[in-house]
Formats: C-alpha cells, structure tokens, sequence
C-alpha cells in the first residue's frame, strides 16, 4: 500500500482492525479516498472483502464469548465510554477537520458532528450506569423469585453511511459497547476515515483488544458477508432503502436481530399563520431553508418537501428562493462558506437527473438547478450543485416521491388542514416531518396525525440522543437512540427462580 501512496502523494493507512491490530486487506486491494471539493485523492485505505470480515467477525466472536468484557460491569463500561467523550473533544479540531475533507461539510458542520458523537457515548454512559439491575417481577407467590434481567446480543455487525459517518457510527458504537458486545463496524467506502481514527481512541480509552473491528471495504463484499455471516448475532444498518433491504434478506436465512434506519421524504408543513408576524414568516422561511439545505440536503431528515398554504405561498417561495440563490457554497474549509460539495460525482448526476425529470414533468425552477461556476473558494473538480427550489409540484412526480438526497426542495401546496395532513402522510418513507403554525390546538392535531418517527412544531432537525431516532414505513425497523437505542443492543432473559420446590404430579404414575 505505501508504494501505491507514495508515487501519488497519499496519506496510506491499514484500516482494517481485526483483534486489537490494524492490517492491510488480505487481497492486498487499496481504495484513493477522494476530496468531494476538489476531486482529488488525499488518502488510500484497505479494501476489504468477504475474507478480511471472517477475520473480524472471529476476532470479535472470540473477545465475545471468552473476554471480559461482556462481564465487565456495567459502571466499568460506562467510565469508558465517558473516557472516549473526553477524547473526542480534545480531539475535535482534528476529527471536525478530517469529517469535513472526507465527507465534504463545512468545518462547522464537522465540529457539531464530533461533538454530537462526544454526547451520544456521554448518554449512553449515563443510561448504563443508573440502571438497576434486574427487574423484580411479582409473580404472585412468596415462593418464587422472578427477575427480568438484559444482557449483550453478542456480536454486532454495524454499517453505516457516508452523510454523518461517525456520528451515525456513533449511534450504534456507543450503546452497543454500553451494553456489553463486540462489533465490527463497515463504513461507508466513500468516507471511512473518522470511524477509523475512532477505533484509535476506543483503544486509548482502554478497550480491550478484539471487542471493537473494522473492515473498510465495499457494501456488496463487506457488508453482504457481515449481513449474512452465521457468527454475527445483530445487524444495524444505516442507509438506502435499495441496500437495507438487501441487507434484511441477507439477514433472515440465520435469523439474527437486524435494525434499519434507512431513508426519508421528510414533509416541511407550513400554515399561513405562522406567517402572519414578518417574524413569523421570517422564521419560517429560514428553517425551511436551513431544513432543504444544510449539508447540500445529504440528509436523511431533510426537509425536502415543503407544503405550504397556498394564500401565502407566493411570498414564501420567492423569499426562499432569492435567499437559497445566495447560499455560498464552496470547500467546507474555506472561509464564510456556508455549504459545501454534493459527496460523489456519482450523487451529484443523481440529483440532476431528478431535477431533469421534475423539470419535464412540468415543475417551475425557481432557483438553482445547475453547476455554480468554479471560483477561488470552489474547485473546478468540486461536486458542486446550486441549492435548487422546483415549484408547482404534485405528488405524481418522482421528485416528490423519491428520496433525492441533495440540494432539491420541492413545493406543493395546501388548502385545508385535512389537504395538509394527507399529503404529508403520503409518502412510502416517515421518518420526520415539521408543522409550522401558531394555533396550538391545530399544532397537536397535526403532530399526532403525522406517520412519521420525528415530528418537529414550529422547528426543524433538532434531535436530542434522550429521545428515540427512526421512522414508521419504508424509514427502517428499530430506533436509535434513547432508552430503545440502547434495548435494540441487548437480550431480554427471565429469571424464576422456585424457592421452595416440590413434585408437579400432573402425570400419576
Ligand atoms: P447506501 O445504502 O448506499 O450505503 C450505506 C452503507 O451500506 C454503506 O456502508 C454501504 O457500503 C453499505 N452497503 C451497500 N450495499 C450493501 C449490501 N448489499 N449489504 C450490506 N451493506 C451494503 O447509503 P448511502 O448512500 O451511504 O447513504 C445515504 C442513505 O442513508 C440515504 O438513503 C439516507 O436517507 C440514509 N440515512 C438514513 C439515516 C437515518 O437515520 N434513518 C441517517 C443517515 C443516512
């Protein structure tokens, strides 16, 4: 590998971790980590495969049935999970920068990711160390004692994607380790570098060797093998839906416990008294902005549907338009740029197609829709796409129905709260959804009408690691985060125990 790295000028590393070393692939395969700013190559990391994963897998079946650490009480776990926060906050400067190259987010963005991923393993810590230890069931006799008790899964096969790639790691490392398992962890191909450095810092804390693995590679060899191998006892994917049901399938044959958190066509409601102050509507058109657009709308809970109460339509979508025209984007290192590269080449041709086809399906442009020059603080190689608003929008179109994944809001418009509600709700996915209004009454009607995991009022992404995370529908199975993030990770086992035991007799002879 550092012959490849070093005729082309590349920072190489081993990065795949099997029992506490870091190796190379077993093929000897490398894969050139690109700058989505620029289009150049910075990095090369291993490509594994099927073989580099049955390393890892018994590597961590090994730390898993003879190492200490699932025995490892449960304070024990969360001293070390706390010990990794306190590393990654003196690290943030570092790990917000590499985030930020790989993944294409502004440096901002990178350093509330690393320290989103410092409180999820502080709350998974928290959630560990107060518990009790055991449920006391009353079984309805001083002659038994039942207790209910959770214990780890076993090994955990964590794949995730490449928008937040270690804070969505982070979702599934922290409580995973809080409740006693081993794991291997795939990154996404695309941005492996941040999970990498993680494993680094979990050794630091004082992980011992084999509990935590990582096998960088591809989804269809890496994550297929992880998906289906005998020995892995849970699978928590993060993703599409085109692979996370790849991923269920590959599950059922060994009937492992399987999580998806997988994608969403997240509605922005907006009522016309919301805007009725130039506050209000001020308001509104900012987080419907910041709700379609941050990240370049590589967000699973983007706000990529705004449904808007046709009186004030008009004036809403010429404010978020003219206001979406002067988002700077650029490398997410540069100064006062407040939106970065699409991640790929490959999403940013998606995104056109789609805006192709809204556009021949009869959408209006009313800004965006096009490559921004190339400039001092934007790279002609840089996968750039203007923050684009379509118009007259209906949901017959693909735009609508879809998951783009980049910088598109669509428009559609309502006339009454029922109207509201059920295009709202019509969608496959239901991951989040927002309702803009200043009628409590009509802000908890809504809230509980919307079939969607997150429902924000009068707000838009906020997400708390003490509330559950995931969707209803096509959005995935299972939740992350919040006392059921921490569940999805363990076993339930009941305990009766007859304190006074005597024959059944229920056969006489
Ligand atoms: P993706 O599905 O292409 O890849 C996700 C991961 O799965 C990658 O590591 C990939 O290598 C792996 N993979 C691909 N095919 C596989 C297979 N057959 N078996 C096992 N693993 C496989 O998704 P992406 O493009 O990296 O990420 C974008 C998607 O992630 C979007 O749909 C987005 O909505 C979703 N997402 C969801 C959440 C959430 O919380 N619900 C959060 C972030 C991203």
């Amino acid at each position: 590998m550092s012959e490849r790295a070093e005729t082309q000028g590349l920072d190489a590393q081993a990065t795949i971790h099997v029992a506490g070393e870091w190796r190379d692939a077993v093929s000897g395969a490398t894969r050139e980590i690109i700058d989505p700013a620029d289009g150049l190559g910075f990095a090369l990391v291993a490509e594994g495969d099927e073989k580099d994963t049955d390393l890892a897998v018994a590597a961590a079946r090994r730390a898993f049935d003879h190492g200490d650490w699932p025995r490892t009480p449960a304070a024990g776990r969360a001293a070390l999970l706390r010990r990794v926060a306190d590393l990654l906050v003196r690290d943030r400067e570092r790990l917000g920068a590499l985030e930020s190259r790989d993944a294409g987010k502004t440096l901002a963005e990178g350093r509330v990711d690393i320290d989103c991923v410092a409180d999820a393993f502080r709350y998974f810590a928290d959630l560990v160390a107060g518990e009790a230890p055991g449920r006391v069931v009353d079984a309805g006799s001083s002659d038994v004692h039942s207790v209910v008790v959770h214990e780890p899964v076993g090994v955990c096969a964590l794949i995730t994607p490449w928008n937040y790639p270690l804070l969505q790691a982070s979702w599934k490392i922290a409580p995973a380790l809080a409740a006693g398992n081993t794991f291997v962890v795939k990154p996404s191909e695309i941005t492996p570098l941040t999970t990498v450095a993680l494993i680094d810092l979990l050794a630091e804390a004082g992980l011992p060797a084999g509990v935590a693995g990582v096998v960088t590679g591809p989804g269809h060899s890496v994550g297929a093998r992880l998906a289906e191998h005998p020995d892995v006892d849970l699978v928590s994917f993060t993703g599409g839906l085109v692979s996370g049901t790849k991923v269920a399938q590959a599950a059922a044959p060994t009937v492992k416990k399987v999580a998806l958190e997988l994608g969403g066509k997240n509605p922005n409601v907006v009522f016309a008294d919301a805007c009725a102050t130039e506050e209000g509507f001020d308001t509104a058109v900012d987080q419907a902005l910041n709700a379609a657009f941050i990240h370049s709308g590589q967000v699973c809970s983007a706000g990529a549907r705004l449904i808007v109460e046709e009186p004030v339509r008009e004036r809403f979508v010429a404010e978020l338009a003219r206001r979406a025209a002067k988002i700077r984007l650029g490398r997410g290192t540069a100064d006062g740029v407040e939106c970065g590269p699409l991640v790929s080449e490959q999403q940013r041709a998606k995104v056109e197609a789609y805006v192709d086809s809204a556009l021949a399906e009869g959408a209006v442009l009313r800004s965006g829709g096009r490559r921004p020059e190339p400039s001092e603080i934007r790279p002609a190689g840089g996968y750039f796409y203007e923050p684009t608003v379509l118009d007259q929008c209906h949901r017959e179109m693909r735009v609508v129905r879809e998951e783009v994944f980049g910088p598109v809001l669509t428009v559609e418009t309502f006339r009454t709260e029922d109207e509201a509600v059920a295009l709202a709700n019509d969608t496959e996915y239901g991951l989040a959804g927002a309702v803009w209004t200043t009628d409590p009454g009509r802000a908890r009607r809504v809230a509980a009408r919307l079939r969607h995991g997150t429902v924000w009022i009068n707000d838009f992404h906020p997400y708390l690691p003490q509330a559950e995370w995931g969707g209803f529908g096509k959005s995935g199975v299972g939740r992350e985060l919040g006392p059921a993030g921490l569940a999805e990770y363990r076993e339930t086992k009941h305990i009766y125990q007859n304190l006074t035991p005597r024959p059944v007799r229920w056969f006489a002879g």
